[in-house]
């Protein structure tokens, strides 16, 4: 008999962690594995604010911090948010989590009931389902195909709604697939919520300055649903800061009190240190995050023209954030030695043993036929790696 709670054996681990794990482990063999599977920029923290991270430690702030975050932290992100969104979030909209991860969970956590529906459009990032299951909630899952370029329309939405509906969660630019919806795409969605007020609507924003089509456009510009949507955000991408675990919410004021409650019991205020080097993240020049884009959209180009040429494989050309989510369903039924490939964990697991490349199967983002390549590394690694695909798949009968 086990001691653990039905929650916590109804939870499914990580993959995208998994699978960064398991490669870590083989590297540490030896092997010499290429790791395309963990979402992470590569780039070292931007030096003014590993500098802000130092004068923090060096100015004692040492203290636990005010459970939603320093204001002068929230601050700097209601800035951010009316000067690159146009959008108006008091300070007390707002509560900074460890992590958007965090700051995401918190909020499903105070939106969902048992039994309540929560609409994911899908190829949806791991996490989504496995938080709205810890909260007891039913997953509706609204299935987008390569073909409609991994974007769900608005006649999908209107299907999935019904009166249980609590919650939908979009998440754009995408992971995994770096779709974006355009300002009219989000337009005719935001259209069909306005009919639906018990819907609440998350808006992932996590990856929006990883973006290669313009400006990034946000759900909450729309009036008529603007006091329903949860914006999630954070300095993980744009600042290649994973490790500070810094994310934050904007909400309506009483879901950022009923958060702020939540964390108040549950984790407390984000670590002091890396609140401070957040804040310069958002105060200072935002030079840093155009190189940074720029470099993904190279990499974007060099890993798409040359998974291309792949027979077999069917690419898109994704607008943003930095995975490519090929659809790989052709290898199927193919096989070569040892190994039989009947499913996209099979062709995941003989890519990380046969080509020494570590990517995700899509099944953990609920879309089956598909595997999730992380672009964020080298030029030198994108080709390697592309390479040793290649030559792998080719083996395969
Ligand atoms: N949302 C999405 C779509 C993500 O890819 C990630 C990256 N892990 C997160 C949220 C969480 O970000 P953080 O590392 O700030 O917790
Ligand atoms: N978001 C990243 C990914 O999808 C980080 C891993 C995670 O948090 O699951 O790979």
């Amino acid at each position: 008999m086990t001691q653990l709670s039905d929650r916590i054996q109804a939870l499914a681990p990580s993959a995208t962690l998994a699978m960064s794990q398991l490669s870590g482990e083989l590297k540490a063999q030896g092997i010499d594995v290429i790791n395309m599977s963990v979402g992470e920029p590569d780039f070292f923290t931007p030096d003014h604010i590993k500098q802000a991270a130092c004068q923090a430690v060096a100015d004692n702030f040492s203290f636990y911090s005010p459970v939603p975050g320093y204001l002068s932290l929230r601050k700097a992100i209601s800035n951010k948010l009316k000067q690159e969104n146009g959008l108006d979030y008091a300070p007390e909209q707002i509560v900074v989590g460890n992590g958007a991860k965090h700051s995401l969970c918190n909020a499903v956590m105070a939106l969902v009931n048992p039994g309540d529906e929560v609409i994911i459009p899908t190829p949806a990032w791991v996490s989504y389902v496995q938080m709205v299951n810890l909260a007891g909630g039913k997953n509706v899952l609204v299935p987008a195909t390569l073909d409609q370029n991994f974007k769900i329309t608005p006649e999908q939405l209107e299907a999935a709604i019904t009166e249980r509906t609590r919650l939908i969660i979009l998440c754009s630019p995408s992971n995994p697939t770096g779709s974006i919806y355009n300002r009219d795409e989000l337009q005719a969605l935001a259209a069909v919520l306005a009919r639906h007020p018990q819907v609440m609507i998350i808006a992932d924003e996590i990856y929006e300055h990883i973006n290669y089509v313009g400006r990034h456009e946000s759900l909450a510009q729309f009036a008529e649903i603007a006091d329903r949507v949860a914006i999630i955000n954070g300095v993980s991408k744009a600042y290649a800061m994973t490790g500070y675990r810094i994310g934050f919410v904007a909400a309506p004021l009483w879901l950022a009190k009923a958060i702020t409650k939540l964390q108040g019991q549950y984790t407390s205020g984000a670590s002091s240190i890396a609140q401070k080097a957040a804040e310069a993240a958002y105060a200072a020049s935002q030079d840093c995050v155009e190189q940074m884009r720029q470099a993904f959209e190279r990499r974007r180009d060099l890993i798409v023209g040359l998974m291309k040429e792949i027979p077999g494989m069917r690419v898109n050309v994704p607008d943003g954030a930095f995975y490519l989510f090929p659809e790989v369903s052709a290898f199927f039924g193919k096989r070569t030695g040892e190994y039989v490939i009947n499913d996209a964990n099979d062709l995941a697991m003989y890519l990380l043993r046969e080509a020494h490349v570590a990517t995700v199967a899509g099944d953990a983002f609920c879309a089956p036929g598909y595997i999730r390549l992380s672009y964020a590394t080298s030029d030198d690694n994108i080709r390697e790696a592309v390479r040793r695909i290649a030559e792998a798949l080719a083996r395969l009968q």
